[in-house]
């Protein structure tokens, strides 16, 4: 069996063409193949797959299922699509998993008259580096949709105002028969008089004008624990998008995004610190005041101490949310002088006269390619 090619490819537009370029494209393609203008052998089947594709792309609600099942979603041999009967197409993957998919994933209507959770909400902060390692309180002003506290989300001004909506009986959903390219499809549709909830108000909640939520400002006092890192978030619980039918709101995630340092690198709950060090210091060895993020310490830098040398100063990095502390490095960029005094180069010459007692560094590397 040949390979069907992918919808996309077919009309030769990208995945996030917009329904404007998939139809323009459909429309250029479709001229083209056309039997009745194209007689060239294979038009008539390439005409087809064009067709074919457009309805598939064309429908919001099947473009989703291709776009998330491919050909399988619409493949009859298969034994099933996702609206086809029984699960044997999907082996792996529990119906309820599918459909849940098909309305944005995790918190569904499966019920459609009961409570449903509403959306988190995801909110970015930026801190300073310090402040990350710290830990530091943040306020800030937050607008939400929040649950009615007179109608507990129902609208109704007394639970005896409210009563079971007559077009669906309470189900919420109304059914519908569809005539589509792959037969007779029967389709739910949310009910158009309740909106979902399977009831109608008879008066109105006084407080929120039969919404069941107000908008309101509220100041939050939020800890930003010591040892959080760019990536990780916050919870605060309900106060994220408002839910339905008396659902509790979302939550709310403060993502932090941690300011980088000028000098200081943080590398997961390690730090590295690169200072500068003249070049008599890394030779002859030293001891010097190193910046670390509790302070300065003291440093014994050993004699012979090379570019590549890392000093490790233990537990002087960031103590983790997830336990453990880590470690600050040190680097060094040692500093060579540019512009000599003049006892200076003499003693550096006198240096250099001195017999060493094994062949330079230079004479050992050039040694290496003699043979
Ligand atoms: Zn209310
Ligand atoms: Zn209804």
């Amino acid at each position: 069996m040949a390979t069907k090619r992918d919808y996309y490819d077919v009309l030769g537009v990208s995945r996030n063409a917009t329904q404007d370029q998939i139809k323009s494209s459909y429309r250029k393609l479709a001229k083209k193949y056309h039997p009745d203008i194209n007689k060239e052998k294979g038009a008539n089947e390439k005409f087809k797959e064009v067709q074919e594709a457009y309805d598939i792309l064309s429908d919001p609600q099947k473009k989703q299922m291709y776009d998330q099942f491919g050909h399988a979603a619409f493949d009859q041999t298969a034994g099933s699509g996702p609206f086809g009967g029984g699960a044997g197409g999907f082996q792996d993957v529990d119906l309820g998993d599918i459909f849940s998919s098909f309305f944005g994933g995790g918190r569904t209507r499966r019920q459609p008259t009961g409570p449903v959770t509403g959306n988190d909400v995801i909110a970015r902060v930026r801190i300073d580096f310090m402040d990350a390692i710290k830990g530091k309180r943040i306020k800030f002003r937050h607008i939400y949709d929040q649950m009615c506290t007179h109608c507990h989300g129902t609208g109704a001004e007394s639970p005896s105002d409210i009563e079971t909506c007559s077009t669906c009986n309470g189900t919420g959903v109304v059914s519908a028969t569809q005539q589509t390219l792959f037969g007779t499809m029967q389709t739910q549709k949310t009910c158009p008089t309740c909106g979902g909830s399977g009831k109608t108000i008879r008066n109105r909640c006084s407080k929120c004008n039969g919404a069941g939520y107000n908008r309101v400002k509220v100041d939050l006092d939020v800890k930003i624990p010591a040892g959080i890192n760019t990536g990780q978030q916050i919870r605060i619980v309900e106060k994220g998008e408002r839910g339905y039918n008396g659902g509790p709101n979302g939550d709310l995630y403060l993502e932090i995004i941690v300011k980088p340092h000028k000098s200081f690198v943080r590398n997961g709950n390690d730090i590295t610190l690169t200072i500068p060090l003249d070049f008599v210091d890394a030779a002859l060895g030293t001891t010097i005041e190193v910046p670390t993020v509790y302070g300065n310490v003291e440093v014994k830098i050993p004699a012979g101490t090379q570019p590549s040398t890392k000093l490790r100063l233990k537990g002087k990095g960031v103590n983790g949310l997830r336990g453990g502390t880590g470690d600050q490095y040190l680097e060094f960029d040692i500093k060579t002088p540019e512009n000599l005094l003049k006892e200076q180069r003499e003693l550096l010459e006198q240096y250099k006269k001195i017999e060493p007692k094994e062949k330079s560094i230079f004479q050992r590397f050039k040694d290496r390619f003699k043979r």
